[in-house]
């Protein structure tokens, strides 16, 4: 999961990387950095928090110089060091460089080996770390040829921001799976991010999507430099419009909060419920719902009050109070609810936990029946392309079907989005990566490859 941004020619470069990864704190919150270069040297900060807690206004001053990448990272199971923060900084024959990456590559196991073996050492598990030294390690002379050099060598999804003590290098994989987007700076300069709410809260305009298998190399006094190394073969993921982008950002020019309300409505055609009511999982399923019940000609109503000043809970529940995690989160709005028929609407079933909290705490809060319909397919195998999934084994759509989902979560009846649905609802002039719901692995790995270790 996980936002990279890439500033180049901004006069504080590291204040506008700052908003850009406050307003994408949402792709990762366990850690997040700036490095900044100001023609001679490079500096980096980064720590684990969020993006207002890590930085103050004399670290921001620190970090001078008219180029920044940033980072925001997503926590992942097992992997929760500081040392896995970015961005990697590292000093090579050419000089200094520091690289920021959203995604996850298939292969870094076998290039991992294979750099060991040639006597490279390695101090985090990230797969990042293996592109710094793919580049240091290149036999060829220019950095801009060293980069080639080690994109030929990654294989799986990536957007990459590098920066030099001169110049940024901006780079997405051929398939595009990964958002990434071009803006201007409205005091000149140029910026790169993996959502486009980012050029939002800076003031940037938006200029395009960064195109699959292009290369932008940024240098001062010149336009960006555009090259085209990868034939593109297009294949935007599903999951950022279902799931994880803002319902602000715009991706490969379709705004999320439109798609889900496209979603919900596909959804309401294809499974709908007979109810009084539609709720959404707040806050993940409100776009979703509403489109649901706008499709069934239902009130839609908030009927579930999110608090959003849960932070994590260090005091496991006990068996009486095993609701406790999710009760400080949510809470149902009984006089809403009680004697009633419900439709609750979320955006995605992964191990089915959440929904079996929320149907009991409906059916706690009086109601007559609990429906619960997700506006995704099912998903039935691990992303390996940068979404942070548990193994084939925990996701419990591979194991059992709707019906006896529903049974487990104690709902009246489940239902999903068929993969066609959700391919109609985003627009069939793009092939998305389905991979989640289709096992098609398109970009190489499988179920069984190494997911988002060092965070995605
Ligand atoms: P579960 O309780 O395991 O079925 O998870 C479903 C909930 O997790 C839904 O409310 C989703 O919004 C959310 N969700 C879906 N995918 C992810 C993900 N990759 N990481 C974290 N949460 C997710």
């Amino acid at each position: 999961m996980c936002a990279i941004v890439g500033v180049f020619g901004a006069k504080k470069a590291s204040t506008v990387a700052y908003y850009s990864l406050f307003a994408m704190q949402h792709r990762g919150q366990e850690a997040t950095g700036i490095s900044t270069s100001n023609g001679e040297h490079i500096a980096v900060y980064k720590k684990r928090g969020m993006v207002s807690d890590v930085f103050s206004q004399a670290t921001l001053d620190s970090l001078d110089g008219t180029c920044a990448v940033g980072h925001n990272r997503y926590s992942t199971a097992g992997s929760e060091s500081a040392g896995d923060a970015q961005p990697v900084f590292a000093k090579y024959k050419l000089g200094e460089i520091s690289i920021v990456h959203n995604g996850n590559l298939v292969n870094k196991n076998e290039v991992r080996s294979r750099l060991i073996d040639r006597g490279a050492i390695f101090q985090t598990d990230m797969d990042t770390e293996n592109i710094i030294h793919l580049i240091a390690k290149s036999q060829n002379g220019a950095l801009v040829d060293r980069i080639k050099d080690m994109i030929y060598k990654i294989e799986g999804a990536y957007c990459l921001a590098i920066q030099s003590r001169s110049k940024m290098f901006v780079i997405r994989d051929r398939f595009g799976i990964r958002p990434l987007s071009l803006g201007r700076l409205k005091d000149g300069g140029w910026i790169v991010a993996s959502e486009t709410c980012a050029f939002d809260l800076v003031g940037a305009e938006f200029i395009r999507d960064v195109r699959p298998g292009e290369m932008l190399i940024f240098e001062e006094g010149k336009e960006p430099h555009s090259e085209q190394i990868f034939e593109p073969d297009y294949h935007p993921c599903a999951f950022e419009y279902i799931y994880f982008a803002r319902p602000d950002s715009i991706i490969d020019g379709k705004n999320v909060y439109q798609k889900r309300l496209q979603m919900g409505r596909q959804l309401a055609k294809e499974t709908p419920a007979d109810v009084d009511l539609v709720l959404p999982v707040p806050d993940s399923g409100v776009a979703a719902a509403r489109g649901f019940a706008d499709g069934l000609g239902v009130p839609f109503e908030m009927g579930i009050v999110r608090n959003h000043y849960v932070g994590r809970t260090f005091i496991e529940p006990t068996q009486e109070i095993r609701d406790l995690k999710v009760k400080m989160k949510l809470s149902p709005i009984k006089h809403l609810i009680r004697g009633k028929r419900v439709a609750i609407i979320d955006d995605s079933l992964v191990r089915g936990t959440t929904s079996k909290q929320i149907v009991r705490m409906l059916k706690e809060a009086g109601a007559k029946e609990v429906h619960m319909r997700i506006a995704a397919p099912e998903i039935k195998y691990p992303c390996r392309y940068g979404i942070d999934t548990p193994t084939k084994q925990e996701l419990i759509s591979t194991s059992y079907t709707p019906e006896e989902i529903a049974e487990k979560i104690g709902a009246d009846s489940l239902g999903f989005l068929s993969i066609e649905g959700l391919k109609e609802s985003l627009g069939t002039d793009r092939n998305y990566s389905l991979v989640s719901f289709d096992g098609d692995y398109f970009a190489g790995g499988s179920a069984e490859s190494p997911g988002c270790a060092g965070g995605c």
